[in-house]
């Protein structure tokens, strides 16, 4: 069954969004459709006539929640057909056009909220026409709408604390302002196989309270949604204390632990370089101090020349850490500067 966003006769009978959750396949899956049809389509009927039925990873819903904090919703799928339903009838066509094509594009993403939402939006629009009073059926229409635009605009339901990257909990009413409305805290459960193998929940008025349900079952089943270290991707997990989603992503992680095992391995190493050879130029400089007869003075420059090796190479050490000099050149220059003393040390007279 298709659906498309320009005048036809609506669809009178309630279209529900279903949603049943999958705990042993770790899925969910979501119809949208009348009710007759979708018990029929759980059923097993291939052919029931339903407008969606997809089966997604469990979470997706809740993770990939449509967000729009600019209101787009509002102006460019709502307002177009509140001002069609004031003007006549030579302003129509443009504006539901241009409602029709921002909701038919929602809809062909094949997200089942959004392709939900649209739906509802443009059927409810194409029953506002049909009341003699129009001003009183727009109202009716905006109200029971902006319900759905508002949830869009609020927090997502997955926001990820920046610091400890553990979801946030969702709190409903930041987004209503004024107490809650009933709709939002209601919600039909179904046992459509009349055992106890299948719960789904049907949401009409309102998604919150099917987001809530959702949030409070995989808190029952003991799973927590996080967001992966190494690629961002939100996925649940049996505890808390996992960080990564997949065996790629584990395996990613260490190689890197590796990298910056080995990285500091060669620190630790040009450092240990850097003070075995302090310790070479103490020594010429102390058996220097031993000889009788060493020049004064060629003492005083093997000090001078110690203190502005040890200057220079704080400095080169700096730039290794800082990754604008390689350990490479830094061992280099090291063994370069080890002929210094010996020079000095031993320099005829
Ligand atoms: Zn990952």
């Amino acid at each position: 069954m298709d659906f498309e966003f320009v005048r036809h006769e609506p669809l009178y009978d309630r279209i529900l969004l279903v949603l049943t959750l999958d705990r042993q396949k770790m899925k969910e899956r979501i119809l949208i459709g009348e009710e007759l049809q979708i018990r029929f389509r759980l059923q097993g009927y291939a052919d029931a006539e339903v407008l969606c039925d997809v089966t997604r990873p469990l979470g997706a819903m809740l993770s990939a929640f449509e967000h729009d904090p600019d209101g787009e919703w509002n102006r460019f799928g709502l307002m177009p057909l509140r001002e069609a339903l004031h003007s006549n009838r030579w302003k129509q066509p443009g504006l539901e056009q241009a409602s029709g094509g921002f909701l038919a594009k929602k809809y062909l993403t094949g997200d089942p909220v959004r392709m939900y939402v649209a739906l509802r939006i443009w059927n409810e629009y194409l029953k506002a026409r049909e009341p003699r009073n129009r001003e009183a059926a727009c109202e009716r229409f905006i109200g029971k709408m902006n319900g759905f635009t508002a949830l869009f605009m609020g927090n997502p339901p997955l926001d990820f604390d920046e610091d400890s990257g553990k979801p946030k909990r969702l709190n409903i009413s930041t987004h209503i302002y004024g107490s809650v409305p009933q709709e939002d805290t209601r919600l039909d459960l179904w046992y459509p196989d009349s055992k106890r193998n299948m719960e789904c929940v049907s949401a009409y008025s309102s998604l919150y309270p099917l987001i809530i349900y959702y949030l409070n079952r995989l808190n029952d089943w003991g799973l927590y949604f996080r967001k992966c270290k190494i690629c961002g991707k939100v996925f649940l997990a049996k505890s808390q204390r996992y960080e990564l989603c997949s065996d790629k992503c584990r395996k990613k992680q260490s190689l890197q632990n590796k990298r910056e095992f080995d990285e500091r391995a060669r620190e630790n190493n040009y450092d240990l370089l850097y003070k075995n050879e302090c310790q070479n130029w103490r020594n010429k400089i102390n058996k220097a101090k031993k000889t009788p007869g060493f020049p004064a003075d060629r003492l005083e420059e093997m000090l001078a020349a110690f203190e502005s090796f040890k200057k220079e190479a704080l400095q080169r050490k700096q730039a290794v850490k800082k990754k604008t000099a390689s350990p490479k050149e830094f061992s280099d220059w090291l063994l370069q500067q080890s002929n210094i003393i010996v020079e000095l040390a031993e320099q005829e007279n």
